[in-house]
């Protein structure tokens, strides 16, 4: 009674100050929540993505704090300087199944509209190079990977710390590599692994996604193969860039209107090139992953984006306000 009671304050608090944000001269703004995976349970080896009892109580959050919005429909709103106070949207990124299989349930049960940004080279097809490094180190026995013959280094699988340790060096190491170096490394840890590797069914497949347009999810491009945009000339980006539309559309039947640049980091992973590259390709709007409010005047190509991580409801809620206010 009284965990409920409190959780009815902290809610009527969130809304409070989010009232308050729109009306000290920061209406008309929008905060745009960013996910990736959605886990069936806790993993010990990937702490940063929620499982689905997590993100069921975000999404209890969201539904009675916010006014969550579709994407597309709170860009048009925000034109016409109509947005409510503390409006909200969700964004997925990559495409994993765990969208369909796991968030969507959780979505139609709070009547929550959402997108989902998809790399269309990895659909119902190999899992992305981040999850298959996810896969060896998970599951190589203890003792050292030894990766030297790439020019990359010894690493220890030794115990769980270490295991992690090394999860996060290899993945930050691979971000940056080039394509070609990225794929060797994956069929060179695929081939350790064995048996079935690099195909772990983790991504949407086309029929997902259509079943996901039909409940309303609008669906979004995140390029054909996730590459560093600013890795690639100018050429190959666009042909990520438009190619990644071209065969979503060809999919859905439909125009797909909105952008997220892989990895997401203004300047780093993405520069103005690759923003009028998205313009020109008919995008409507572009993302990246970094926090803050999205208003009216901000740049269309290079829009806010971001996931709190904090663990209790009521300071998840109040960093999203801080976003909004900032
Ligand atoms: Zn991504």
């Amino acid at each position: 009674m009284t965990v409920l009671h409190n959780s009815r304050i902290n809610e009527r608090l969130i809304r409070t100050v989010g009232n308050a944000i729109a009306l000290a001269g920061r209406g008309n703004r929008l905060c745009v929540v960013n996910y990736h995976r959605i886990l069936a349970g806790p993993d010990p080896m990937l702490e940063s993505e929620p499982d689905v009892a997590t993100f069921r109580w975000q999404m209890a959050l969201l539904a009675r704090c916010f006014n969550v919005l579709p994407l597309s429909a709170a860009l048009a709103a925000l034109d016409a300087g109509k947005l409510p106070p503390r409006a909200l949207s969700i964004t997925f990124d990559d495409g994993y199944r765990s969208v369909h299989d796991l968030a969507l349930p959780v979505l139609r049960e709070f009547g929550l509209p959402a997108t989902v940004f998809v790399t269309s080279g990895h659909i119902g097809d190999r899992d992305m190079w981040n999850d298959c490094i996810i896969e060896a180190v998970q599951h190589l026995p203890a003792g050292q990977l030894d990766l030297r013959h790439l020019d990359m280094g010894s690493y220890s699988l030794h115990t769980l710390d270490a295991r992690k340790a090394t999860l996060a060096e290899l993945t930050e190491s691979s971000k940056y590599l080039p394509p070609t170096a990225r794929l060797a490394l994956v069929d060179s840890l695929s081939a350790m692994v064995g048996e079935g590797a690099g195909a772990h069914g983790l991504m949407l497949t086309a029929e997902m996604i259509l079943n996901l347009d039909r409940h309303g999810i609008e669906i979004g491009a995140h390029t054909v193969s996730h590459p560093i945009l600013t890795s690639l000339n100018d050429d190959e980006a666009r042909r990520e860039i438009v190619a990644g539309k071209e065969q979503l559309e060809a999919m859905l039947g439909k125009p797909v209107r909105l952008f997220a640049y892989p990895n997401g980091k203004a300047g780093k992973d993405f520069d103005a090139r690759h923003a009028a590259m998205a313009r020109e390709a008919g995008f409507v709007a572009a993302f990246t992953t970094e926090p803050g409010p999205i208003t009216k005047h901000g740049n269309r190509y290079a829009l806010a984006r971001s996931r709190p991580w904090d663990q209790t409801p009521l300071m998840f809620g109040l960093r999203l306000l801080r976003w909004l206010a900032a």
